[in-house]
């Protein structure tokens, strides 16, 4: 687990030392945060392989941030282990519910949490790979994750550029009319006109940067996508 990343969001510092210093003797890089708004705004700038999500913190209530992340695409697929201490049954429940992948009941063995981070880390290593498209060098869609790279640099789209590139490398080369992209968006059900399309098609195309050339217009017809 060489150089996977997990934070750890524990308001009592002598538990979060504790997870980090088992996990580092691991092999993992540990960010630790007291309070959740620290998290949150962290998670912004980076994302990391595991997140270590106690539940009762001074400024906010950890399944808040639970339903936050899991609302989010971009932060969709980090999975999380919940800490809850034995009276917080609800919650607990509540949390896998929303998306948590594990919980572990406080007081905790270290050691017993290490396992199921690795585990954690293991299955979701494995359930990516089928799920990666790339274009040369130049693009790289994971789908499980829902991240775009150009050139191994993060780009951020929006769920509907997401999907529109998704829609147009499921068939490359292939023509999609905008009638046909606006109808796998919203399956009809949006009221919505042709020129939608091409508004959205320009802001992913500038999101792409040099990747962007790879998205053709085919005149009166649709767009696809072409190495
Ligand atoms: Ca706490």
């Amino acid at each position: 687990m060489n150089g996977k990343t997990v934070y750890i969001v524990e308001d009592e510092q002598d538990i979060s030392s504790l997870i980090a210093l088992h996990l580092r003797k691991s092999g993992f890089i540990t960010v630790e945060f007291t309070k959740g708004d620290d998290f949150v705004n962290f998670l912004r700038r980076k994302i990391p392989d595991l997140v270590i999500l106690d539940l009762m913190l001074p400024d906010m209530d950890g399944i808040e941030i639970c339903k936050f992340m899991k609302s989010e695409p971009v932060y969709r697929s980090i999975p999380i282990i919940i800490l809850t201490a034995k009276n917080e049954e609800t919650d607990r429940i509540l949390g896998l519910e929303l998306g948590a992948d594990d919980y572990v009941t406080k007081p905790f063995s270290p050691r017993e949490l290490i396992v199921r981070v690795k585990n954690i880390i293991k299955r979701y290593q494995i359930g990516q790979e089928s799920n990666l498209q790339k274009i040369g060098n130049l693009l790289l869609v994971d789908f499980e994750k829902y991240e775009v790279y150009v050139k191994n640099k993060r780009v951020h789209l929006t769920q509907t550029e997401f999907n529109i590139l998704k829609i147009l490398l499921s068939k490359k080369g292939w023509v999609f009319s905008r009638e046909k992209i606006l109808d796998m968006l919203w399956h009809g059900e949006k009221a919505v006109i042709d020129r939608t399309v091409d508004v959205h098609i320009k802001k992913l195309r500038e999101k792409l940067g040099e990747a962007g050339i790879l998205i053709k217009n085919v005149r009166g017809v649709g767009y696809k996508i072409e190495e």
